[in-house]
């Protein structure tokens, strides 16, 4: 695949204390869509450490569809999911939109995750090769396997190797889903880049039944991780509602996966 930089030896990433990819279990990534208020991301991130979950996700930058939905509390939101992050003990990862907020974002976030509208944006990919921080990597929504593993190696090239990738489903003729969750891709992407890869289902299916059947196959391929959403109350959710798991659905998600590994 002309890589030179990764070369297919098996990296881990490390985060904290946690080890990612190589021979570590799967790492639980879980939190809301979107940070919506200090309550919110609080409450979520208290439940989700009782359960066991490793990281918490939640977006303060958010990548909508259309100007008119909610686009995140920016920078306030950053501050509360550290704050988050901070009362619980866990990692916070966050998507960084654009190369003006580096800074910012590489303050407040354990992990910085790119999303897939951006993994095609080069410069900032070029940005963030140049932080010390890890680096969640999703695959672009019609991004061949060539073209992700490129994006890594532009990340990697630039000096940052601490970097995840995130299978979320591919743009098919199938519209039952939200995306087609490519799981064929987390064997493929571990031996080719040797980097660790996480799956998540809940944007690779849009579809809230789906979400546990899709963690467990994906573990089951081998995936060195989980990233879903959680919102305390799905039906009041300002983005991702449909494919968001409550509390109490996600505990019974994490005891059945944890059942398998
Ligand atoms: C997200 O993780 O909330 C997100 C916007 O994901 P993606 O970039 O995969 O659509
Ligand atoms: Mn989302």
């Amino acid at each position: 695949l002309n890589t030179k930089v990764l070369n297919g030896k098996q990296n881990v990433v490390k985060v904290g204390k946690l080890n990612i990819g190589g021979d570590n279990p799967p790492v639980f990534i879980a939190g809301p869509c979107s940070v919506e208020s200090r309550e919110q991301i609080i409450n979520t991130a208290m439940a989700l450490k009782e359960i066991g979950v490793n990281i918490l996700r939640g977006g303060a930058f958010k990548p909508r569809t259309s100007p008119y939905s909610f686009q995140g509390l920016g920078v306030e939101g950053l501050k509360y999911l550290k704050e988050a992050g901070e009362m619980t003990g866990l990692p916070v990862v966050t998507e960084l939109m654009d190369e003006k907020n580096i800074g910012v974002v590489s303050e407040f976030a354990d992990i910085i995750q790119i999303g897939s509208r951006n993994m095609y944006n080069y410069s900032l990919l070029k940005a963030v090769g140049k932080v010390d921080k890890p680096i969640l990597l999703k695959r672009g929504m019609s991004a061949s396997i060539k073209e992700w593993i490129m994006a890594a190696e532009y990340i990697a090239y630039y000096g940052n190797e601490n970097i995840i990738l995130c299978e979320r489903g591919i743009r098919t003729f199938e519209t039952y889903t939200r995306n087609t969750l490519d799981l064929s891709a987390v064997p493929i992407m571990k031996k080719e880049a040797g980097l660790p890869v996480i799956v998540d289902p809940s944007h690779g299916t849009g579809i809230r039944e789906l979400i546990k059947p899709m963690s467990k196959a994906a573990i089951a391929c081998g995936a060195d991780g989980l990233m879903v959403e959680v919102h305390p109350n799905p039906k009041e959710a300002l983005s991702d509602g449909k494919q968001s798991l409550n509390i109490d659905e996600y505990k019974e998600l994490y005891k059945e996966v944890i059942s398998i590994i």
